[in-house]
């Protein structure tokens, strides 16, 4: 089965072709700039291809994303006939969906009822979604959402210490994103320890410019750092993570904020960024760590103390740990961020080895853990293209 992947946002668009067969990406590409002007570039066989043509609206960028993928010269297929189905990210589906959907017009109603949860995303997803259905009206569109993985949490873990009303009203409680990386690569730690998901527990952290951890026993998340919003757990590139929230008041009171302006404080000038001064980029943090930046310093060691205390907490709620996943691009290429989380964690039965941490093979999958560590520590490439794919090919099917 052949699925594209569409990702999106309010004047961009990211797509992937993915051949699920053979699981290779036969194009990749994004349309920027839609309602502006219009810019697609697209990546297939190893030759890049970019179109000018205007785009204003979703609708005009899928009309160009199938052009393209069906291009004499650049394209990987002849018709629209080879796309099988469409798999849509889709960031917020509250307490609507635990897993994956084939869009129905019930589906579109309760994703336009999460709308208030994730004003920047859902609406975007949406539009995403009726432009692939005006341009393939026969051609199955699978919603695949980033909160769906986190349902499975337990009451104590997604509840807020808040009055009970205010949940029923506002369904204020913990919902947790990047499940679908969550979910691959909890998959991915089980395939390669040659167990089986169901006998696991795994802490996986998704380390990233927007970083969240989950608690993943038996295959099922049963807790996670984000919160209502992408905002709480650890401190990110530019997001505070968490704060004590009585801040909050006391900073609009003193700093004179009204809500947007705290709003763009504690996601725009904090995290990393706000403590260092210098980036929100860890390799820049490194750097300027390394010429002796002492704000940096302090920003490089709060990341991995918040990222170890998920951890540890973690151990505590599934009581053990088989196996800790690093994921994302700190995660994946941050040799000082590991190692740092993983140092002093041999109580529970984790055991980092510093050289396999330093010499390990960029973009695969590998076990940075010693051979005697009872708990393993995976690096996983997260691919979420390739879980929205498969999601979508299981429903099709
Ligand atoms: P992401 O949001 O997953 O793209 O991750 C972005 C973060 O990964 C940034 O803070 C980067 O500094 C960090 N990172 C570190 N090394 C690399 C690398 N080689 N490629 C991409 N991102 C990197």
């Amino acid at each position: 089965m052949k699925v594209l992947v569409i990702n999106a946002g309010s004047s961009s668009l990211k797509y992937q072709f993915i051949d699920l067969e053979t699981e290779a990406v036969l194009a990749k590409g994004l349309c920027e700039r839609i309602g502006i002007d219009g810019k697609l570039t697209q990546k297939a066989n190893g030759v890049e291809f970019v179109c000018n043509d205007p785009m204003k609206d979703h609708s005009d960028a899928i009309k160009l994303v199938i052009d393209a993928l069906t291009s004499k010269e650049h394209g990987v297929i002849s018709s629209m006939d080879e796309i099988d189905a469409v798999g849509h990210r889709v960031v917020h589906g509250g307490e609507y969906f635990a897993s994956s959907v084939i869009i129905t017009e019930e589906v579109k109603d309760a994703i336009r009822k999460c709308m208030d949860l994730a004003p920047l995303h859902n609406g975007p997803n949406l539009i995403g979604i009726e432009a692939c259905e005006k341009i393939m009206p026969n051609t199955p569109q699978v919603g695949v959402f980033d909160t769906a993985f986190h349902q499975s949490m337990p009451e104590k873990a997604y509840m807020y210490a808040l009055p009970y009303d205010l949940y029923e009203k506002y369904k204020i409680r913990r919902y947790g994103f990047h499940g679908t990386s969550h979910k691959y690569v909890s998959q991915r730690a089980a395939k390669m320890l040659g167990k089986d998901l169901k006998d696991l527990k795994i802490i996986t952290c998704h380390l990233g410019n927007g970083s969240s951890i989950a608690a993943v026993d038996g295959g099922k998340s049963v807790d996670t750092s984000m919160g209502f919003t992408p905002l709480p757990g650890v401190c990110m590139g530019t997001r505070c993570g968490d704060i004590d929230p009585a801040i909050v008041t006391f900073l609009m009171e003193k700093e004179g904020l009204d809500i947007a302006g705290i709003n763009a404080l504690m996601n725009k000038e904090s995290g990393v960024y706000g403590v260092s001064g210098v980036s929100s980029d860890f390799r820049d943090l490194e750097a300027a760590s390394a010429e002796g930046n002492e704000r940096a310093q302090i920003a490089w060691d709060k990341f991995i103390y918040d990222v170890k205390k998920y951890v540890g907490s973690y151990v505590a709620v599934m009581g053990g740990v088989d196996a800790i996943v690093f994921t994302a691009g700190i995660g994946e290429n941050t040799i000082g961020i590991r190692q740092g989380v993983a140092e002093g964690l041999e109580f529970c039965g984790v055991k980092i080895d510093a050289e396999k941490n330093k010499n390990m093979p960029r973009g695969e999958e590998t076990v940075i853990s010693t051979d005697d560590s009872k708990a393993k520590i995976l690096v996983i490439p997260t691919n979420e293209e390739l879980m929205i794919a498969l999601d979508t090919q299981e429903l099709v099917k």
